[in-house]
């Protein structure tokens, strides 16, 4: 997944460009900028690769989602529906706002089960926040039945699956809103950054204003500008952009490389008895940066992980008892530890995590393994991984 193993000269000429101006700044300082506007053009072009009419680049995929929300009108006491395997992020963004995240089970997509999401609606719900995990995605069209019937906002996170598509359309353009993150990890990375596509001009309007302290950006003079509405700043700054701009052009060889080396090693797991893979919904197809399988049981799955570790396979994943990615990890969203007093909304509305009863999410996740898949192995490489991989999972269902 992460577009930093082939970080090159393409970026550091991007990055050139800036620093030679030093205009650091997306906005103003027309006569000294030589003419760059590095985030500009990373929201054309991005907007135009996932083919959405609107792209508005931010400081990161966190404060993406934050503004997705804001834009689309949520507020205090809006109830959001999550997943309960997912990022921090996900509650982080929508509690920043006073909303109050709802959270819901998985199902053996590794993503929102729509039957559970139908269950947690609410007079209060205003969104549904499916987060297309691990390279593949929800089943968006169950999602969007159950979105229109009952008048919700679909909100995708997209920040594993940039590349993917479900029914032909990129991941993070099907629903009304996508959000995407190009932090380091990511399958394309600007250092820090994020992005917010859509087809909804009021929306798009909103998200410019809402990440530069409400700024209407018209006309060229910055001083003059009025401020309809509240805002942040949560601005991608131009070297961020530039370096963006170099690896979304990477994107397709990235692409075509992860699915290769996913095929390999999915094809040496297919072989043995006891190995099933995670269920990608009809219609859809993985950014494959991540091959996600499971074992028959949880204890199973734990060996395999240890067996794996133990003959050198790296950047191997079980995510049950990983504290950023599971609702078992996050003891500080159950207890609702802050620094200061938290919205009343959120203390009073949210539901008590501790009581809740996630065996169905539990009972997936902890028969999980999930492997990245690098860029940067050569053929041999992921042939042996894939070879040692298989050995070290027969030798725990042996
Ligand atoms: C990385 C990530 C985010 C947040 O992105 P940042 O740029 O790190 O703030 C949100 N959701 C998911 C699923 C992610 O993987």
């Amino acid at each position: 997944m992460p577009g930093f193993e082939v970080f090159g000269a393409e970026e550091r000429k991007q990055v050139n460009d800036v620093l030679e101006t030093g205009v650091l700044m997306r906005y103003g300082f027309e006569g000294m900028r030589n003419n760059h506007f590095k985030a500009k053009e990373f929201e054309v072009a991005f907007a135009e690769r996932m083919q959405s009419k609107y792209c508005q680049l931010v400081s990161s995929g966190t404060s993406a989602l934050t503004i997705a929300l804001a834009a689309a009108g949520i507020g205090a006491g809006d109830e959001v529906i999550m997943p309960t395997f997912t990022f921090v992020a996900s509650f982080e963004s929508i509690m920043m706002l006073g909303a109050v995240p709802v959270l819901v089970d998985i199902d053996d997509t590794l993503t929102l089960d729509p039957s559970a999401v139908e269950a947690a609606i609410t007079s209060k719900t205003k969104c549904v926040m499916p987060v297309h995990m691990c390279g593949s995605m929800a089943d968006l069209k169950a999602l969007k039945t159950i979105c229109d019937k009952h008048d919700l906002l679909l909100l995708e996170d997209a920040c594993q699956a940039i590349g993917g598509t479900f029914e032909g359309k990129p991941l993070g353009s099907y629903g009304d809103l996508g959000c995407f993150s190009f932090d380091y990890v990511k399958t394309i990375t600007c250092g820090e950054g994020g992005g917010i596509i859509t087809n909804n001009k009021q929306y798009a309007i909103n998200a410019d204003q809402f990440q530069d302290h409400g700024h209407d950006h018209i006309g060229n003079d910055r001083g003059a500008e009025t401020h309809p509405t509240l805002g942040y700043n949560f601005r991608i700054s131009e070297l961020n952009a530039a370096v963006g701009l170099a690896q979304l052009d990477k994107l397709d060889s990235i692409l075509s490389v992860q699915k290769e080396n996913y095929m390999i090693l999915r094809k040496a797991l297919a072989q043995i008895e006891g190995v099933t893979f995670r269920r990608v919904p009809e219609g859809g197809v993985e950014n494959y940066s991540f091959l996600n399988f499971y074992l028959p049981t949880e204890a199973l799955a734990k060996a395999a992980h240890k067996a794996m570790i133990k003959v050198g396979v790296d950047v191997c994943f079980y995510w049950y008892t990983n504290n950023w990615h599971y609702i078992n990890g996050w003891e500080h969203l159950r207890n609702l530890k802050s620094m200061g007093n938290l919205p009343l909304e959120i203390k009073t509305q949210m539901q008590d995590l501790n009581a809740t009863d996630f065996s169905k999410s539990d009972a997936w996740m902890s028969r999980t393994i999930s492997s990245l898949v690098k860029i940067g192995w050569t053929h041999k490489e992921v042939e042996t991984r894939a070879a040692k991989m298989a050995e070290a999972i027969r030798s725990v269902l042996a």
